[in-house]
C-alpha cells in the first residue's frame, strides 16, 4: 500500500495488509470498513483510511478530502446496513482522554440502539 508507512504496524495496519484476517464489509480507494471485535451496539463498524494517520492531531490540509470521504463512507455504510433512518453515531476518539486505543485513525459507526448524551 503506497501511502501506508507507519513507524510500527498497528493492528489496523495488519488488517489493511491482510496479515490479520477480517471480513471487510466495505472498501474503496481511500478506506476500508470492518466490524469492531468488541461491539458496543448491535451495529459497530470501524472505518479506517488506507493512509496511516496516527491521530486526528496528525492530519494535515492534505488529508482534508480523505477525512471528508471517511464521513461520507460512514453515511453510505449506515444506509447499506439499514440503520440510517433510525439513526446512528459516527465517532472518532483522540489520544488518552478521548479513549483512543488503536493509533491509526478510525471512525466508529455505532447503531441499533438509542444512544445517550453525554457519552461516558
Ligand atoms: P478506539 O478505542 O477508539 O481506538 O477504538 C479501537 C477499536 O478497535 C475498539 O473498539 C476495539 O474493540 C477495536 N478493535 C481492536 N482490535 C480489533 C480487531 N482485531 N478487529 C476489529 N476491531 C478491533
Amino acid at each position: 500500500m503506497q501511502d501506508y508507512n507507519p513507524p510500527s504496524p498497528t493492528i489496523f495496519g495488519k488488517i489493511l495488509s491482510g496479515e490479520i484476517e477480517t471480513e471487510i464489509i466495505y472498501e474503496d480507494d481511500y478506506c476500508i470498513a470492518f466490524r469492531d471485535i468488541t461491539p458496543v451496539a448491535p451495529t459497530h463498524i470501524l472505518i479506517i483510511p488506507t493512509k496511516y494517520i496516527a491521530t486526528i492531531n496528525d492530519a494535515t490540509e492534505e488529508d482534508a478530502e480523505r477525512l471528508g470521504h471517511l464521513m461520507l463512507a460512514g453515511a453510505a455504510i449506515a444506509k447499506a446496513q439499514g440503520c440510517a433512518e433510525d439513526g446512528y453515531r459516527l465517532v472518532m476518539n483522540c489520544n488518552k482522554d478521548g479513549g483512543q486505543s488503536v493509533y491509526h485513525i478510525h471512525l466508529h459507526l455505532i447503531a441499533g440502539r438509542q444512544m445517550t448524551w453525554p457519552p461516558g
